[in-house]
C-alpha cells in the first residue's frame, strides 16, 4: 500500500524571545501558520526491516540526518514496528530557509506512518514524538494557527488569520537557524514584538493590524550578517506588499498581500533581483 501526505512549510507571524534557558533552549513565544507551499512525502511499506528515503532535490541528507527518517525511525523503536518503509519526498519548499521544511517532512512523517501501520496514535502523542525530533516539529504535526511557547513544543491553537496572498522571496544563501540563535544576546533585545496584539488582530480578523503587528526578533541578527535579507525586505515594502517580516531565522522573507491586482508588480519587481520567488495562499 502507498499513501501520500502533505507537508506545508510555515511563517512566522511572530517571533519573540523571551529569555536564555539554562538548558541551552531559549524561551520563545511564536506564532505560526502555515502557507499553502508543500513538500509531498509518499510513504510506501517495505516487508525488510528498513527505512529508505528518496528525493528529487540534490542537496539533503538522504541517511539518518534526514528528518523524515528520524520520525521513521523513532515510530518504529517506540512501538516496536518490525516492517520498514520507503519514503520519497517531493521537495517544494526551499531547505534551510526559516520555512520548517525538515520539520514538516518529520511531521508529514510521522502522521502518515501512524495511518500506514495503524498504530491509532492520538495527535497529542504525535505532537510529544515529534518535540523529540525537534522545536518546530510539533506544531507542524497540528498545522492550523497556533501560539508556541516553551522552546516552540507548547502549542495552544488559535484560529486562522483571514485568507490573504502570501510572496515568498529566499536569497541565495543558506542560514543555520543555530548560528543565528547563538549569535543572539537575548537580554540585549530592546524591542519586543507583541504576542496579545496579534492574538487580538487574529481573532478580530483584523488584516492590516495583523500586517502592523509583524515581528521577529530573529531578523536583527540575520540582517546583521546578510545584508541581501534587509535589501530584499525593502524592496517588498517599496513594491507594495501590506506587511513584511523574515520567517523564522532566515533567510526567506514573506510579504501579505491583500489585493491579487498587487501581485504581479511585487514578483516581477523581486524577481529582477532574486531567483526564488513564489506567491502563495494562507492556509485558512
Ligand atoms: P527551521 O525554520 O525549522 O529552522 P529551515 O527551513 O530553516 O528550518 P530546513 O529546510 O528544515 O531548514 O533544513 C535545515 C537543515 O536540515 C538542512 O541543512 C538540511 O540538510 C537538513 N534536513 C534534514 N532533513 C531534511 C528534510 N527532510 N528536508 C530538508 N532539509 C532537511
Amino acid at each position: 500500500m502507498k499513501i501520500y501526505e502533505k507537508a506545508p512549510a510555515k511563517i512566522n507571524l511572530l517571533l519573540d524571545v523571551l529569555r536564555k534557558r539554562e538548558d541551552g533552549f531559549h524561551e520563545v513565544e511564536m506564532i505560526m501558520t502555515m502557507v499553502d507551499l508543500a513538500d509531498r512525502l509518499e510513504m510506501e511499506e517495505l516487508p525488510r526491516d528498513t527505512i529508505i528515503i528518496s528525493s528529487q532535490a540534490g542537496y539533503i541528507p538522504l541517511d539518518e540526518k534526514n528528518l523524515a527518517f528520524q520520525a521513521a525511525k523513532l515510530i518504529k523503536d517506540r512501538y516496536d514496528v518490525r516492517k520498514g518503509v520507503y519514503i520519497h519526498l517531493d521537495k517544494k519548499i526551499p531547505v534551510a530557509a526559516g520555512l520548517a521544511g525538515g520539520s514538516s517532512d518529520a511531521a508529514a512523517a510521522l502522521r502518515g506512518l501512524n495511518r500506514l501501520w495503524q498504530l491509532n496514535i492520538p495527535e497529542e502523542e504525535l505532537c510529544r514524538l515529534g518535540a523529540e525530533l525537534g522545536s518546530d516539529v510539533p506544531f507542524c504535526v497540528t498545522g492550523g494557527t497556533a501560539l508556541a511557547t516553551g522552546r516552540g513544543e507548547k502549542l495552544e491553537q488559535i484560529e486562522n488569520p483571514p485568507g490573504c496572498w502570501v510572496v515568498l522571496a529566499k536569497p541565495p544563501i543558506n542560514v543555520s537557524t543555530a548560528d543565528v540563535y547563538g549569535k543572539l544576546r537575548a537580554n540585549e533585545i530592546t524591542s519586543h514584538p507583541q504576542a496579545k496584539d496579534m492574538l487580538s488582530a487574529i481573532r478580530h480578523g483584523d488584516f492590516h493590524a495583523i500586517c502592523d503587528g509583524l515581528g521577529n526578533v530573529l531578523e536583527k541578527v540575520t540582517l546583521e550578517l546578510y545584508p541581501e535579507v534587509l535589501q530584499l525586505k525593502e524592496s517588498m515594502q517599496r513594491l507594495g506588499a501590506d506587511g513584511v517580516l523574515m520567517s523564522g531565522s532566515g533567510p526567506t522573507v514573506f510579504g501579505l498581500v491583500s489585493k491579487e491586482a498587487k501581485l504581479a508588480r511585487i514578483y516581477n519587481g523581486l524577481r529582477g533581483f532574486c531567483k526564488e520567488v513564489y506567491v502563495v495562499r494562507l492556509l485558512t
